[in-house]
């Protein structure tokens, strides 16, 4: 019994702290482009597991060392945060950033 009213105290001081974005749904997400460079890679898949969007995915084939290497499947969902550079213990993949979205987002414009 001790132990509800914390939780109930806890989830309404989260509702009572939540903000909707003011730019939510307007602002162009960063999009990034994936390169990876098979002969480096050791197939570890730690690239894969770890990226939020579920671009990467094994390739088909193998490198010279017998490693299975990343490929972006679904290269248009890169956000560009650069997790799989960050985390390859071989550097063998790495982002630069993509072509911006067409938009009409403009910064500092507000709907009020
Ligand atoms: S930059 Fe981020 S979203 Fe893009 S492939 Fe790497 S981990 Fe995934
Ligand atoms: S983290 Fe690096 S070494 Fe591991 S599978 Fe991805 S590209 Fe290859």
């Amino acid at each position: 019994m001790g132990g509800v009213r914390p939780v109930l105290a806890e989830a309404s001081l989260a509702q009572r702290l939540w903000r909707t974005p003011l730019r939510r749904g307007r602002a162009p997400s960063s999009p990034g482009e994936v390169h990876v460079i098979p002969e480096r890679c050791k197939g570890c898949g730690i690239c894969i597991d770890f990226c939020p969007r579920d671009v990467l995915a094994e390739a088909g084939g193998f490198n010279r060392r017998g490693y299975r290497f990343p490929e972006a499947r679904t290269a248009d969902l890169c956000v560009e945060c650069r997790l799989c550079e960050l985390l390859c213990p071989e550097f063998a993949i790495y982002v630069t950033a993509g072509k911006a979205p067409p938009s009409t987002f403009r910064e500092g414009a507000h709907d009020v």
